[in-house]
């Protein structure tokens, strides 16, 4: 007769249906099942990559194909971005909702500090990183940091942010060099770092420290973060102009069913 697992290992929650845009595979999945998935990982051990794909990392796959590798070997996809959703509704595929870089770097806080998994942030501008820690610390009692650090995503720095984060060992790696080279960067060193889980954030640590505003709970729920994101941030205007119109063309001319 098979043993059975005790209860907390037992539980798999199933992998989540993937959907395609423009090649990129995204799964469907929500938040809670995010968290489960994690804690099912960080239970058995290391090494996972989780990366939030947006309208924006879509079209770098299309022209960077180690980037969309990585997204395509990636433990989970999930669906950042209003105009995932749309893209994904429009070619017939519908995903259930977001999952974005802020929402889940504060399940994996409020996990982390309910288990006492080790936090490292990696990236953003000086003290960025030290003060987005310290605003998740005082959000989730308990918390535990194992490291803060700016660092580089330059290839010359590699060595040395590799043996300053293995030191730490920490469980969860949060690293915030933007798309795509925080992703590059962790699927170059997750080997070398033996870490169970490591995401890519993009700007999380910079809305975290208040460098960045976020926009009112009310436009977050219409999905119109992207347009508060313009108002007060036109220096993104450059990308979003470039990218928006790009991604809606390129998705209507692959059409449903493609
Ligand atoms: N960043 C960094 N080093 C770099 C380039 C970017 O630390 O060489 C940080 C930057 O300070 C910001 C984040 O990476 O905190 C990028 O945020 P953004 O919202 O632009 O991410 P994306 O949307 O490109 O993924």
């Amino acid at each position: 007769m098979a043993m059975r697992e005790p209860a907390s290992l037992s539980y798999r929650p199933a992998a989540p249906r993937a959907v395609r845009i423009l090649g990129v595979r995204v799964d469907d999945v929500t938040e809670d099942e995010t968290v489960a998935l994690v804690a099912g990982w960080l239970q058995a051990g290391g090494p996972h990559q989780i990366v939030t794909v947006n309208p924006e990392f879509v079209l770098e796959a299309g022209r960077n194909p180690a980037f969309a590798a990585v997204l395509e070997g990636a433990d989970l996809a999930t669906p950042d971005g209003v105009g995932l959703l749309l893209a994904a509704r429009y070619l017939g595929t519908p995903l259930r909702g977001r999952v974005t870089g802020v929402e889940l770097t504060h399940r994996l806080a409020a996990l982390s500090a309910q288990r006492g998994y080790r936090l490292f942030l990696l990236g953003a501008a000086p003290g960025v990183a030290e003060a987005a820690a310290a605003a998740l610390q005082a959000h989730y009692a308990g918390l535990r940091i194992a490291g803060t650090f700016a660092g580089s995503p330059a290839a010359r720095h590699e060595p040395f942010l590799r043996q300053l984060i293995a030191a730490a060992q920490p469980d969860i790696l949060l690293v915030a060099y933007g798309h795509p080279r925080q992703d590059l960067w962790i699927a170059r060193n997750q080997p070398y770092l033996g870490i169970p889980l490591a995401v890519g954030v993009g700007g999380v640590f910079d809305y975290l420290a208040g460098r960045v505003p976020r926009a009112p709970r009310w436009m977050r729920r219409l999905g119109l973060e992207w347009l508060y994101r313009l108002v007060r941030q036109p220096a993104r205007w450059p990308r979003i102009v470039d990218a928006v119109p790009r991604f809606i063309w390129a998705v209507v001319r692959r059409g449903p069913g493609s």
